[in-house]
C-alpha cells in the first residue's frame, strides 16, 4: 500500500509532467472506485489545463486552470502514470485516461479499486470532510515537540496507534511507526502518555525515517516521469518492519512481532525495552 513517501514521489513526479498540459479529453472506463466519480468529470475538466500538483496526506491534490481541482487517492493499488499516447484498448485495470495536449496521457490504473477520484471546487477543498480533519504535515513547521507533547499526553493508549492516528499526525502509516519507534527505543506498547518526555525524538525521527524513504524514492522519480513502466513503489531499508525472527542489527536479539490494532508491530524487545520499564516504574 502507497503511504507518505511513495504518494510524495508521485507528486514529484507529475509536478514535473503536469503543470501547462491541457486536458483535451477525459475518458472513464467505469463508474466508480471506491466511490462514484464525481458526476460531469468529463465535462467539467475537459479544456482545462493543469497548474500545480499538491499532497495532504496521502491525497494527491491536481490544481487546474478551471473551478475544480483533482483530488486523488491511490488506494491500495493505485497508479498514475504519463506517458506517450497511444492508441491501444485500455488494460481493463485502467479506470481513466486523460488526454493531454503534449502527446501525453495520463492515466490512472488500479486493480482492486480502492482509490478514489473526486472533483472539487478549489476554494473548498481545505473544507473538504476527507480533509478537514486531519493533523498537521509531518515534515511541516506545525508538527512541533510541542505540540506532540500536548496529544500524547492526553492519550492512554499505546503509542504506535496513536502515531498512526491522522488526526494527530498524518502520513505515518504502520511501516514508518514501527521503524521510528525501534529510532526512539520505545516499545509499541508503551502507553502514550508515559512517552511525552520524547516528543523531540519522535518528531526527529519521524521526520528522518520519512525524508530518507522520500530521498529513496529518487530513481523511481526519474522512471515515472518518462517511462511507458509502472512507477511501482520503491523498497525502502527497513529495521524491524517485517523482520519478525531476524536478528536486530543494532544488539542482534531476534526481532519480535505483536498486533496492535490489527495492524503487525515489529520491535526489537531488547533495544526497545528501556521505555516500557519506565512506564510500569511509574505506574506504581
Ligand atoms: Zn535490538
Amino acid at each position: 500500500m502507497p503511504e507518505l513517501p511513495e504518494v510524495e514521489t508521485v507528486r514529484r513526479g507529475l509536478q514535473m509532467v503536469l503543470p501547462g498540459q491541457k486536458i483535451l479529453q477525459v475518458e472513464l472506463f467505469r463508474p466508480d472506485l471506491r466511490v462514484p466519480f464525481s458526476p460531469g468529470m468529463v465535462d467539467r475538466l475537459t479544456g482545462r489545463r493543469f497548474t500545480r500538483v499538491l499532497r495532504r496526506s496521502k491525497y494527491l491534490i491536481m490544481e487546474t486552470d478551471g473551478p475544480d481541482l483533482i483530488l486523488a487517492h491511490l488506494g491500495m493499488t493505485g497508479t498514475f502514470l504519463v506517458r506517450p499516447l497511444s492508441n491501444v484498448a485500455p488494460h481493463k485495470h485502467t479506470h481513466l485516461r486523460l488526454v493531454l495536449d503534449a502527446g501525453n496521457e495520463l492515466i490512472y490504473h488500479d486493480p482492486r479499486r480502492f482509490g478514489l477520484i473526486l472533483l472539487v471546487p478549489q476554494q473548498e477543498v481545505a473544507q473538504h470532510p476527507l480533509l478537514a480533519a486531519l493533523g498537521p504535515e509531518p515534515l511541516l513547521d506545525d508538527f512541533t515537540p510541542e505540540y506532540l507533547a500536548s496529544q500524547l499526553m492526553r492519550r492512554k493508549g499505546p503509542i504506535k496507534p496513536a502515531l498512526m492516528d491522522a488526526s494527530l499526525v498524518v502520513g505515518v502509516g504502520n511501516i514508518y511507526a514501527s521503524e521510528v519507534l525501534f529510532r526512539a527505543c520505545i516499545h509499541p506498547a508503551t502507553p502514550a502518555c508515559h512517552c511525552v518526555d520524547h516528543a523531540a525524538t519522535l518528531v526527529q525521527h519521524t521526520r528522518d525515517v520519512l525524508r530518507e524513504a522520500i530521498a529513496s524514492g529518487g530513481s523511481t522519480l526519474r522512471d515515472y516521469a518518462t517511462s511507458e513502466g509502472s512507477p511501482g513503489y520503491f523498497q525502502h531499508h527497513f529495521a524491524v518492519y517485517g523482520k519478525a525472527g531476524k536478528p536486530c542489527e543494532m544488539c542482534q536479539t531476534r526481532i519480535e512481532k505483536m498486533v496492535q490494532c490489527g495492524r503487525a508491530s515489529f520491535f526489537c524487545p531488547s533495544c526497545q525495552s528501556i521505555k516500557v520499564k519506565n512506564s510500569r516504574t511509574k505506574k506504581r
